[in-house]
């Protein structure tokens, strides 16, 4: 059973690691962004409202994100674990999840803060070339992320919950590193 929350800027490896713990763990990998990019794909009215923020590479507004998670963790699957990639983003959605944890009696176990200095978060994004990763875009993604998402840290590191690991390093190695912290 792990109940974890990945947290750290845009191209930390945050969906990479948790596709793998997910599989490792045989509990869902539940990315927002993952979702909202299905959405936008399929046209639904979800995506159709959040497609202009994604493409821009601000948030989409807190009221279309709580309800898809609410939804999200109350599926079965879920049940038995999960690891969120991309929520909370910010502060009211760290206290929206906390209050939504503590009712459906899900603790999160760790938040898991994957650290990468920004010069190679940009080269890996301009290297995977989503259609948010385009300069102008990534600069602004990242700005969002200081803004809005870095105070996460401190929230998450006052209530000792916070583990940070070092990002900067192969996949395999990151992925080792997690597995220790996961089993210790
Ligand atoms: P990601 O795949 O996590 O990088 O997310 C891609 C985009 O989806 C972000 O730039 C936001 O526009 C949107 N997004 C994903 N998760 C959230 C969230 N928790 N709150 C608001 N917007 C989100």
């Amino acid at each position: 059973m792990i109940r974890v929350i990945f947290l750290g800027p845009p191209g930390a490896g945050k969906g990479t690691q948790a596709a793998v713990l997910s599989q490792n763990f045989g509990v869902p990998h539940i990315s927002t962004g993952d979702i909202l990019r299905s959405s936008v794909a399929a046209q639904t009215a979800l995506g159709k409202k959040a497609e202009s923020y994604m493409n821009a590479g601000e948030l989409v507004p807190d009221d279309l994100i709580l309800d898809l998670i609410r939804e999200r963790l109350a599926q079965d699957d879920a049940a038995k674990g999960w690891i969120l990639d991309g929520f909370p983003r910010n502060v009211s959605q760290a206290n929206f999840l906390d209050k939504l944890l503590a009712e459906i009696a899900q603790p999160c176990e760790c938040v898991l803060n994957l650290e990468v200095p920004d010069n190679v978060l940009i080269s890996r994004l301009l290297a995977r070339g989503r259609k948010d990763d385009s300069e102008d875009v990534i600069r602004n993604r990242l700005e969002v992320y200081r803004q809005k998402t870095e105070p996460l840290i401190e929230f998450f590191r006052n209530r000792q919950q916070l583990v940070s690991i070092n990002g900067n390093q192969t996949m395999d190695a990151v992925a080792s590193d997690l597995k220790q912290i996961l089993q210790a």
